[in-house]
């Protein structure tokens, strides 16, 4: 399905957090191009929140050093359900060259759920943006388990 027909489900603007969790912040330069004019996520009602008390979807970028492994839960609780986690590049998904640090607790799935995996070194912005909007479906899913009604592969047939 097209990232557009993903978006035409989305029942309100997507308010998403970000963390850095430890990355090397190439992928955190990527995820402030998706919304700059080149890319424009903010067009599909998308925007970047100061809180994930506002959040609908948590970006999370890095390895989780340990530092950050007792925030990064924080973060996640503080979020009101239903809420998605993305994933985005190859360090949160598996560690990736800092797989072996003595400073790890991650990847980010042994700390929090994860419900979409953008991979690459760092992944470019269009991966990013389809990455949200495969967390639309997820939230649309989630949403639709918390009040009883039919799954987002129903709602889009
Ligand atoms: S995936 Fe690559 S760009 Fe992203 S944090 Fe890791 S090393 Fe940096």
């Amino acid at each position: 399905m097209r990232p557009e027909n993903h978006l035409q489900i989305l029942p309100k603007s997507l308010w998403v957090f970000h963390c850095n969790s430890g990355s090397c912040n190439g992928c955190d330069i990527e995820i402030v191009a998706t919304i700059t004019p080149r890319y424009d996520i903010e067009r599909f009602g998308m925007k970047l929140v100061g809180t994930p008390r506002h959040a609908d979807v948590l970006l999370v970028t890095g390895p989780v050093v340990k530092y950050m492994t007792k925030r990064l839960k924080r973060i996640y609780e503080q979020m009101p359900d239903p809420k998605a986690v993305i994933v985005v590049g190859n360090c949160g998904a598996s560690g990736d060259v800092f797989y072996k640090s003595y400073n790890l607790d991650g990847p980010v799935d042994r700390i929090i759920p994860v419900d979409v995996y953008v991979n690459g070194c760092p992944p470019r912005p269009e991966a990013i943006i389809e990455g949200v909007t495969k967390a639309v479906v997820a939230l649309e899913e989630k949403r639709a388990q918390l009040v009883g009604q039919p799954q987002a592969e129903e709602v889009r047939q």
